[in-house]
């Protein structure tokens, strides 16, 4: 079996033994005529897919070195965008957080800088600069966006924590609704958030 599949295994055996162990608990009392005691189901399995999706990410990461397939990439002014360093950073998705290490790119005639696994993911456009600085991948922050376009912000914020387990503030979610306004082409209609604290 691989490292991955062994790990993966681990993560579920040890949610599924906790959660089958307060089940028994539960069914025991309700047996013996005491009040009933809950024990939801999906939570559980909000948090085995949570678990799941972080390590897999992790190992698909490490497969592809880091997204670095080569030393250099080809860069838009007719020069050459040459690895620099690999580094980590954490996303929020729609399956919680996750976090990789993906290979770093410079162009030494032009300065374009650029993570090509990001890019290949999704999580970034190939023109996007890569020091501007987004939690969020556009999938989460699209649904926070359409959260906040019915909510307020501190209540679309508490929606993704339970959909997602992610916790962001009310002005990570203002900026987020600009961007997202910003991409789509529609200007935002949303009011700045009240002042207060993050969530
Ligand atoms: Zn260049």
């Amino acid at each position: 079996m691989s490292d991955l599949a062994r790990v993966l295994e681990q993560a579920i055996k040890e949610q599924v033994a906790l959660f089958v162990a307060e089940s028994r608990e539960a069914l025991v009392e309700v047996a013996a005529g005491k009040p009933v005691r809950a024990v939801l189901l999906e939570p559980m399995l909000q948090r085995v897919t949570l678990v799941l999706a972080k390590r897999i990410v992790t190992h698909l990461a490490e497969q592809l070195d880091g997204g670095k397939v080569r030393n250099g990439h080809a860069c838009q002014c007719g020069g050459s965008l040459l690895y620099k360093v690999t580094r980590p950073r954490a996303w929020g998705s729609m399956v919680g957080e996750l976090a990789f290490s993906r290979a770093y790119f410079r162009c030494g005639k032009c300065k374009a800088t650029q993570y090509p696994l990001d890019v290949v993911w999704g999580l970034r456009a190939l023109e996007a600069p890569t020091k501007r600085r987004e939690y969020l991948t556009p999938a989460a922050g699209w649904r926070l966006a359409v959260l906040n376009a019915v909510l307020s912000y501190g209540q679309g914020c508490k929606q993704l924590q339970q959909l997602t387990g992610l916790r962001v503030s009310a002005m990570l979610a203002w900026r987020n609704v600009q961007r997202v306004g910003r991409r789509s082409g529609r200007s935002p209609a949303l009011p700045y958030p009240p002042p207060g604290p993050a969530i």
